[in-house]
């Protein structure tokens, strides 16, 4: 198929890519470079430098390259900011995603994956979460997704739009040629073994006193690459009833288990401070996976925390700068 990755420029959409190319889609990224990075973008794969809020560019890019599915990633990411900042989240985030299904009406394109998040669930009543839990987000960024997530559903209903919506829990790890470079960084993984490096002041644990076993927070880390399998997973089966799946490895970690493994992979001592809460966490975070693998198949291939780390930590060693641009 002949796929758009808006987005493919970013850390989960360059791995996104990559998956899509090696299953043998033509893949063409759409990216407006704000956060993203051109070398992300593997050599041959087209790229146009376009924002999901210029409509009409959009469709142009789509009808340029026949295009017959998108994977919609283009997006910002971040719960505290989007908790001080919630404009942006919903010019980017809700503003950028009708503007490019506006196009892809416009030029005839069906077929959408559309990146989601666990944050729709705020804090949830039980872990693991299933996909018909309670939604209830505790930032802008949730919000923006869970509206975008209905948005498909009502325009797959009137539109004939075929959809899926994939939220991930926390992405992690590396590849051996695409990484996390956000400027600034802000996960957890990338800043603590920063903080090993010494290229980033120590990592300050955002709270000690959660309901959880030993006070820090639980996530649910999935490797990038089995992020980006579940995608082309979802993209061949794509119908129009529409589905929403959970992406995580079921198992959570606390901020304290992080440290631990990142100590353990890099056999250095990890800098830590401890600080406040960050505006919009949820304590804990850990999904079912069970619907997508017993629809598509998917199974985590590296669900260790040890090797999700081990990952990240050669990427962070080989590009102690992250991307060259
Ligand atoms: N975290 C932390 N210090 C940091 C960054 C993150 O303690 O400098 C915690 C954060 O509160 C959360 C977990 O690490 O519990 C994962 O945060 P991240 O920003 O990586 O992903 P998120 O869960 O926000 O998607």
């Amino acid at each position: 198929m002949r796929v758009l990755v808006t987005g493919g420029a970013g850390y989960i959409g360059s791995a996104v890519t990559r998956g899509l190319a090696a299953a043998g889609h033509e893949v063409v990224v759409l990216d407006n470079l704000i956060t993203g990075h051109r070398a992300a973008v593997p050599v041959g794969v087209p790229f146009a430098l376009v924002d999901t809020r210029n409509t009409s560019e959009m469709c142009r890019t789509m009808q340029t390259y026949r295009i017959e599915a998108v994977v919609h990633l283009a997006a910002i990411s971040q719960v505290g900011t989007s908790v001080r900042e919630p404009r942006l989240y919903f010019d980017n985030n809700v503003r950028g995603a009708l503007s490019l299904l506006d196009a892809m009406l416009d030029a005839g394109v069906g077929k959408i994956v559309f990146s989601s998040t666990a944050a729709v669930y705020g804090d949830p009543d039980q872990c693991p979460i299933v996909e018909s839990a309670a939604t209830r987000p505790k930032s802008p960024y949730g919000d923006t997704k869970l509206f975008i997530e209905a948005v498909l559903a009502r325009y797959g209903e009137a539109y004939g739009l075929a959809h899926t919506s994939l939220r991930y829990f926390n992405a992690a790890g590396a590849l051996a040629d695409a990484g996390e470079d956000h400027r600034p960084e802000t996960h957890l993984i990338p800043l603590v073994l920063q903080a090993v490096l010494g290229t980033a002041p120590p990592i300050t644990v955002f709270g000690e006193d959660y309901p959880t076993h030993d006070g820090t927070c639980v996530r649910d880390y999935v490797h990038v690459a089995d992020l980006a399998r579940a995608h082309v997973l979802a993209l061949d089966a794509l119908s129009t009833g529409g589905r929403v799946y959970n992406l995580g490895c079921g198992g959570g970690f606390t901020v304290r288990e992080v440290l631990a493994s990142a100590g353990r992979v890099t056999g250095r001592t990890v800098p830590v401070v401890f600080g406040a809460r960050r505006d919009g966490d949820a304590a804990e975070l850990i999904a079912s996976s069970t619907l997508i693998g017993q629809d598509l198949g998917w199974k985590p291939a590296h669900p260790a925390l040890d090797d999700i780390v081990a990952s990240a930590w050669e990427w962070a060693q080989t590009h102690p700068n992250g991307y060259p641009d």
